[in-house]
Parts: C-alpha cells; structure tokens; sequence
C-alpha cells in the first residue's frame, strides 16, 4: 500500500518547526484541496491546520523548498533555444521600457511588465492577471489577486521585496475558466513549471508566465524596520511601496492615512537584504527566472545613463529582457508592433554587464553558501563551476548574511544610524575588490543629493 504523506512530513523536510526551507511561495496552500493550509502573511508562513489533512502528499511532492529538478526543467526549455551560460534558454534579449512615460516613472525598470500586463488584458488575450494587491486588512502586506481593471494594474507596478505566497492563487484559479498571465519570483515559476508538466489543470491556466529577475527577497521585517525608521506604525499605513521614495530608482515609500508619504532612500533601504534576506533565498540559484516565458530586470548599463532623463537630469528607468519561449517572444512583439514598447535587441552579454555582482553572487556564492548551509533543499541537474570565482568574498560574505540575521545584529542594526549599514556594506565591498557599476553611479548621485 502507498505510504500517506502529509504536511507535517513536509514540515520536517523544511528543517522542522521553524521551517527555514519555506520561502511562502504559496504552492502549498493553493494546492490543498482539504484547505488544511492558510498563510499567514504577516508571519511570511504557511498555517496547518492538522486535522483537516488528509496526508494526500500533493503539498509535500511540489514544494520547491525542499526539491528543485533542474534536469526536467531544463529539459522543457534547452534544444529549442540558445542558451547562455548566465542567462539560461533564451530566444532573444533585449533592452526596453514602456512607451507610456507614466507607466514607465512609475515602474521598477522600464515599466515594461506593468504595460504588457495591461495589452495582455485590452487585447483580450487573458481573461485576468494575478499581481499581488494591498492585504485589505493589513495594507502593508500583500495577496495574490486576479485583476482585469487596468487603473489596478497600474496601481499595483513596482517590484514587492517581501514574501508574497502568489501561488496560493492555485485556489482562485480552481473556480475560473479562461488563460491568465501571473508575476513570479524565479523559486515560484520553479513549482508552476513542474505541476504544468504534471498536467495540473490550474496551473495551465497561466499561459504567461511573466518572471522578475531575482537577487533576493527581503522578510516582512524589513518593511517594519523602514516603518519604525520614518516613525509611524503598521496601523497608519494605507499604502507600501518599495520603489516610490524620491526620483528613479526610489526608495521604501509609505503613504498615511492622512495622505502624508514618508519613506526612506533607495541606498538605504536597498542594503538591508544583508540582514533580512529570508533562508531559503541564501541558497537560490535561480537568478534569471530562467524557466518564465519572459524574464524582466533593472538595466544597470552606463550606456544608459544619460539616455532618457527626468527632471533632475537622472535617467528613467530601463528593463533587461530575456524571452525564452515563442508565447513569451509573441507577446514582445506584438505589443512593439502596437508601439506599446520600445525595444532594442541586445547580445546576452550586455544583459549580464549589467549584474556582475549579482551574478557572482547568485550563480558562483550559491555554491559556498550551499555548501555551508545547515538546512538544504535538494536540487538536481545543477553543475558546480569547476573554478568557484572569488571564494573568498562568497565565504565571508556568507558570514555577514548568517551575522546579519541574529536577533542581536538586528537589534543592533536597528539602534543604528541609517547611514551606518550602507557604511558596513560599501566598505566590505570596496575591501573585496568590488567592481562599481551604472548603478553605483546612480546611488552615488542620489547620495550626493
Ligand atoms: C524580490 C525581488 C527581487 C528582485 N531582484 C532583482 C535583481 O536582483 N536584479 C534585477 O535586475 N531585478 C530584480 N527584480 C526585478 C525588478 O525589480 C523589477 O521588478 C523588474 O525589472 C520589472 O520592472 P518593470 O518596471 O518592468 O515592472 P513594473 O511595471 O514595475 O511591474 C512590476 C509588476 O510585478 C509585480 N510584482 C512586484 N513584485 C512582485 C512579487 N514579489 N511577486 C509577484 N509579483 C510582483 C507588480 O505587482 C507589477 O505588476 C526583483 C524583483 C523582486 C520583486
């Protein structure tokens, strides 16, 4: 007879009680048919209620915290597509931005996704698109949504650095017919190729999987941290948002019940993934999405600088692009055809010039960090380089991330001027041989002013 397993089995693979292997994608919850699982979204974690579980398994056989086959994702992806050995698969790369100089202010990058997002839903090419909304109880937190108004679309751009669980929208999905289009993080396309794959019959609604380009996620805390920085409480907050305080690239912006905004500066808030990167994102090496049907980032090339400027004379935002397959490459060139977007076709290489920290980060110190972790998912079909490039940064800086996410580090970090982290980080970087880029270059100018 087959052995039952259930989520207190699953519980134990994700390191116990704690369950430091769990990044609350959701899959989980949007998978279980006894609604034995709710999130809790403060908490960034996955409630069980046990006596509703029926030990079906479905919960434990697609977490991707626990288990990752990179063989059979690559499997549905390489031998149709070039592949880059950073980049993964890909059809084409480009460089672009949202033609609509709104879309694009508002945006994280270029705006691209936002606008692609709303040709998706005019054109009628979904019936719906599953972006994170305001939790209305708790607006600072966030919950997957299906929307098909565009003011929401528009409202709800730019990029979320805390744990969202979009996935859980597997249950939504249950009672709607049509094709949809969802935003992921890298880790959450991970569980949607695989149950597609598995012919889960929701998770084939999602014909666009758009995926953001990820070097991190950031804990719930660490939007508390900026709360207590600005001095307001979760209760006054109607409104977060992580890319909104000051011009292009913004920084951690509340908006109050009164209609005041505080926040606090991009450098300054950027930095605090040193300290509340979630566990299980130590130890990703997913960092171009590089299962989505297209993949969307920031372009950090100096070339760029200068080419498209606000007010203040510093440049508007730019995406990095990489299609990987024919929906995703036919969803690109249709919207440019209806000149929703502007787009330049790059070499992949120009897509990696812009992340060399990133990618070292991500692609190379995984493989230390792995190493060392306490707690490991298991992944297969991952190559280890044989020259693991600058071990000994990965090493310590792997240090500073188990430093960074003590209690007492936070308690201290907390009681300490703001400028005085991205005085730590800027300083370990330039001791480790650190190569600045367009980016620096930008954060230098806004530090400046
Ligand atoms: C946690 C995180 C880490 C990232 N790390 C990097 C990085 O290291 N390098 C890099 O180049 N880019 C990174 N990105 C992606 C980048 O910040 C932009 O989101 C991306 O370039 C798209 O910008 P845009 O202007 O085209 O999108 P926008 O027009 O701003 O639209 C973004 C869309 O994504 C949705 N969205 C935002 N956050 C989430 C989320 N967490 N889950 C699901 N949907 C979401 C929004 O609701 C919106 O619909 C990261 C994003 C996130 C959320």
């Amino acid at each position: 007879m087959k052995a039952k397993i259930g989520f207190l089995d699953l519980i134990k693979r994700l390191g116990g009680e704690k369950m430091p292997l769990c990044n609350f994608c959701g899959t989980c919850i949007g998978l279980c048919s006894q609604k034995a699982l709710y999130a809790d979204y403060e908490k960034g974690r996955p409630v069980f209620i046990k006596e509703r579980c029926n030990s079906c398994g479905v919960c434990y056989k697609n977490c991707q915290g626990i288990e990752v086959d990179f063989d059979a994702l690559n499997a549905m992806f390489t031998g149709k597509e070039t592949c880059d050995k950073f980049l993964g698969s890909y059809k084409e790369c480009y460089l672009g931005h949202s033609t609509d100089d709104m879309i694009r202010q508002k945006g994280s990058s270029g705006g691209l996704v936002t606008q692609l997002l709303i040709h998706l839903v005019e054109k009628k090419l979904v019936s719906g698109v599953i972006i994170p909304r305001p939790n209305p109880e708790k607006k600072w937190l966030f919950k997957p949504a299906i929307v098909q108004d565009i003011e929401e679309i528009k409202k709800s751009s730019q990029s979320k650095y805390c744990l969202i669980p979009t996935n859980e929208i597997l249950q939504g999905l249950k009672k709607v017919r049509g094709e949809y289009a969802i935003v992921l993080l890298p880790c959450q396309v991970h569980s949607i190729r695989k149950l597609q794959a598995d012919g889960n019959r929701d998770a084939l609604k999602l014909t666009y999987v758009l995926g953001l380009i990820c070097g991190h996620n950031m804990e719930y805390e660490a939007s508390v941290f900026g709360m207590k920085r600005v001095n307001i409480s979760k209760e006054q907050v109607v409104d977060i948002k992580f890319r909104d305080h000051g011009s292009w690239p913004g920084g951690l912006s509340f908006l109050l019940e009164n209609g005041e905004k505080r926040g606090i500066n991009f450098f300054h808030y950027h930095y605090l993934n040193a300290v509340y990167l979630p566990y299980r994102c130590r130890i990703c090496p997913d960092y171009y999405g590089n299962y989505a049907d297209i993949s969307f980032g920031d372009s950090w090339l100096m070339r760029l600088l200068g080419k498209g400027v606000d007010d203040t004379g510093i440049p508007l935002g730019w995406s990095s692009i990489i299609a990987r397959t024919d929906t995703g490459l036919k969803l690109l060139k249709d919207a440019l055809k209806k000149k929703k977007i502007f787009l330049e076709k790059v070499d992949p290489s120009e897509i990696n010039e812009s992340f060399p920290f990133n990618i070292s980060y991500k692609l190379s110190g995984f493989f230390i960090r792995h190493a060392y972790a306490l707690h490991k998912p298991e992944f297969r079909g991952l190559e280890r380089p044989e020259k693991i490039e600058r071990r000994l940064y990965h090493f310590v800086y792997n240090l500073v991330l188990i430093l960074g996410s003590t209690t007492a580090f936070r308690i201290f970090i907390n009681a300490m001027p703001l400028n005085f982290l991205l005085f730590l980080i800027k300083n370990f970087k330039r001791l480790m041989g650190y190569r600045p880029n367009a980016r620096d270059v930008v954060v230098k100018y806004r530090e400046k002013q």
